[in-house]
């Protein structure tokens, strides 16, 4: 093939949600990018449930919002429902939900990457890398050019070698009908690169005007304005409504009847299916003792009449499928407009990858979203993020980003990925993060947009809406901690309204507040602010009047830990020289090859008595080089 004439600084391979928010990124920070992709028409296209957010996975993308990412305008832009979710529990697990419009979440990704300053977009296929010396060159297509880049990024999602699986039927095809990419598959094992085989199964889709409606219970989106964006005015959305349903014994001995057709039992899947996401087979037989399982119908466009069946995964044959369908409450007569079905992937082994997504045996390569075996449309943008900022770094000759798990739930899910692998489709969970009082929607932007503004991924209007914010945020604390409340009848008839004791002296405001049952909204018709803090604003000021105590103690334990992520382990460091580690251990940190301290006392099975070895060792390490710079010897 003729080598394109253009050489750029980066390529991103696949437009996907990952793909898309890494050429987004690095062409904001100034590298001349291109985005190559299987078919344009499939540009960030969502084969599953059009649900964007919830705890943990909403945290990724307010994350990736802070960091400049586009994903959470995606979802604000085409939001058909917008919920808070988990409002009754504590402040780390709140998170926004939205039911977006796929087509229009799709036309936002396409005309962003279409339109973006210094990104150039084309469909074609990528069959093979271009990798010299154990470096990224670029990458061969199979119909047009080689084009050469100083970084490449891998984004291809569940295309590689995939098969879709409908009961007895087994085809080679991507998600929805889409060509799959087995050139570039085999050219990635053939660059030595460990691969696993995964699966994940999605649910039938009903036509809305066969269900009845009148047996369903219906979901509304939040009264007050939620967005998912941090820069978000937030929307009341009325028009669109989900509906929920129950399975029932009836479903669960359909599905038993059937399991026999089912691709499992016959032997056509050998991939890891996903265990927080399982299919309704996979429910049923590993908990037989459940009588019923909850079911949402939800939309997926306002431009055709399609509702998604959450939970209800599914890759029993189509008839199975229906009869399923037609034994739940209200979805008697629902007619199935396109079958679930499984599918099968190749994805790469992630402990092959560096804490900053770099393919530890390449340089210059990364990877990122579904082919590093995660899944999920949030777990894919945001390391699509990163993985398109390190690039742009690489290009430039500049240090990569890691963002540590204090700090975030990208750190987070991107250190499970690097140190500790996943033998299965890997989903974020707020359970996952150690960190999760620090880690909180309403204190993103305080987290991650200075990393973000001083990337260049943050415009000035952004940035200066955002430090009015904390500058609200911030006086408000000051204020309440000098303004005084005097018992007033008002007042303790207020606190008797919330069940709290009434006031019988004057007291600061933040002593008020600090009271659990005590709202913001009680203080300040008490104590009115000039200036008051806006929608998620007063999440922040509650949250650090109230919990204050509890940020103090984990900032603390973080700083204890920083001590560790701050100890670097030389890249070459030879393990077998090490005496008295285990064996595990030995062959654990050399597969791995952590970069901190941090990272090798996180390596499962890598004990902590090895862990104290391996830092008296890097002491010793440290101090010989150190003494042999003052001698100048090398
Ligand atoms: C059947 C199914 C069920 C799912 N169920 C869930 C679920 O329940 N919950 C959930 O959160 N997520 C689910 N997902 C996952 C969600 O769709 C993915 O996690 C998300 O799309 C991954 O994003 P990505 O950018 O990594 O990859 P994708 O969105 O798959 O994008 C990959 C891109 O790479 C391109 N590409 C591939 N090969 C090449 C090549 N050789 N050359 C050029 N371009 C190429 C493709 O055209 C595509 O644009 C499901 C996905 C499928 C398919």
């Amino acid at each position: 093939m003729p080598v394109y004439d253009k050489k750029y600084d980066v390529i991103v391979v696949g437009g996907g949600h990952a793909g898309c928010e890494a050429a987004l990124a690095a062409s904001r920070m100034g590298a001349s990018t291109l985005l190559l992709n299987l078919s344009l028409d499939n540009t960030a296209m969502m084969p599953c449930n059009p649900s964007i957010g919830g705890p943990a996975k909403g945290h990724l993308v307010r994350e990736g919002s802070a960091l400049g990412g586009e994903q959470a305008d995606a979802a604000d832009a085409s939001a058909m429902l917008i919920r808070m979710l988990n409002t009754s529990k504590g402040p780390a697990v709140r998170a926004p939900r939205a039911q977006c419009d796929l087509k229009e979440y799709e036309r936002h990704f396409r005309l962003k990457v279409q339109t973006q300053k210094g990104l150039d977009v084309r469909q074609e296929k990528v069959s093979d890398l271009w990798i010299e010396e154990g470096r990224a060159r670029g990458v061969r297509t199979l119909y047009g050019y080689d084009y050469e880049a100083s970084a490449v990024v891998l984004a291809t999602g569940t295309f590689l070698g995939a098969r879709v699986h409908i009961g007895p039927v087994s085809l080679s095809s991507g998600p929805l009908g889409q060509e799959p990419s087995n050139e570039l598959a085999a050219s990635l094992r053939s660059a030595g690169l460990a691969f696993r085989r995964m699966r994940t199964d999605t649910s039938p889709r009903l036509h809305v005007d066969t269900l009845d409606l009148a047996e369903l219970t219906a979901q509304e989106s939040d009264e007050a304005p939620v967005s998912l964006s941090l820069w978000g005015e937030g929307r009341v959305l009325r028009d669109y409504r989900c509906y929920m349903t129950r399975s029932n014994p009836r479903t669960h001995d359909i599905v038993r009847g059937n399991l026999d057709r089912s691709p499992l039992s016959m032997g056509w899947m050998r991939g890891e299916g996903p265990r927080y996401c399982p299919s309704i087979e996979a429910k049923v037989i590993n908990f037989p003792e459940k009588q019923s399982h909850p079911v949402f119908l939800e939309p997926v466009s306002r431009s055709n009449r399609e509702v998604y069946v959450q939970n209800f995964s599914t890759s029993l044959p189509l008839d199975a499928q229906a009869e399923m369908i037609h034994s739940l409450p209200g979805c008697g007569r629902a007619f199935i407009t396109r079958p679930g079905y499984a599918i099968e992937y190749d994805c790469l082994d992630s402990t092959e990858l560096s804490p900053w997504l770099e393919v530890k045996k390449v340089a210059g390569l990364f990877c990122a979203g579904q082919l590093n075996g995660t899944s999920g449309y949030e777990e894919a943008a945001a390391q699509g993020l990163l993985a398109g900022i390190n690039a742009a770094l690489r290009a430039r000759g500049d240090d990569p980003l890691v963002l540590r798990r204090s700090e975030s739930y990208i750190g987070v899910l991107v250190d499970d990925l690097a140190t500790k692998g996943s033998p299965e489709p890997y989903r974020m969970l707020t359970s996952r993060c150690e960190h999760r009082l620090i880690l909180r929607i309403d204190n993103a932007g305080r987290r991650l947009a200075p990393l973000g503004r001083r990337l260049g991924l943050l415009d000035d209007d952004r940035w200066r809406r955002i430090n009015e914010s904390w500058r609200r945020v911030d006086s408000e604390l000051e204020r309440l901690g000098r303004a005084r409340v005097a018992p007033s009848d008002g007042l303790n008839s207020d606190l008797a309204g919330v069940g709290s004791s009434p006031l019988t002296e004057t007291l600061f405001a933040s002593d008020l507040l600090r009271r659990p049952e005590v709202p913001y909204s009680l203080v300040a018709r008490h104590s009115p602010p000039s200036d008051p803090p806006r929608g998620e604003e007063v999440v922040s000021v509650e949250v650090e009047v109230k919990y204050r105590g509890y940020i103090d103690r984990q900032e603390r334990q973080v700083e204890r830990m920083a001590r560790m992520e701050d100890v670097r382990i030389p890249p070459g460091l030879d393990y077998s020289a090490i005496p008295s580690l285990l064996t595990e251990s030995r062959q654990k940190l050399a597969a791995v090859r952590p970069v901190t301290l941090g990272q090798a006392g996180r390596i499962s099975g890598v004990t902590p008595a090895d862990i104290h070895i391996l830092s008296v060792w890097l002491d010793a390490l440290s101090r010989r080089s150190g003494e042999n710079e003052a001698q100048g010897r090398p």
